[in-house]
């Protein structure tokens, strides 16, 4: 995965994803300089598939189809938890939604 260029970035997160049974198997990292296109970097929590790309990604929830198994990975539930969270910091939670490591 390229550099990530913290300063011009929008969007950063890198986070675990779970599969459908509440299990933390995968893992995504994506990033976005423009909030239209994202670079991610996925490992795919049901058949531990790992492969980067980019995409445009519109209105939320996101889901990222996995090429080797198929199954739609919706990287937008893992911010559930952090729901209050971003709640808190107001209406500039999605550019708050930095979640490095
Ligand atoms: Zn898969």
């Amino acid at each position: 995965m390229k550099e990530i260029d913290y300063d011009r970035a929008e969007y950063v997160t890198n986070r675990e994803v779970e599969n459908d049974e509440g299990e933390k198997t995968g893992r995504v990292k994506m990033f976005s300089y423009d909030n239209e296109e994202y670079y991610y970097e996925m490992e795919c929590p049901y058949c531990s598939n790992e492969w980067e790309d980019s995409q445009e990604l519109g209105q939320r929830p996101w889901w990222i189809e996995c090429p080797e198994c198929t199954r739609s990975i919706n990287v937008n539930r893992i911010k559930d938890a952090k729901k209050k969270e971003i709640k808190n910091r107001g209406p500039d939670a999605d550019l708050d939604d930095v979640d490095v490591t």
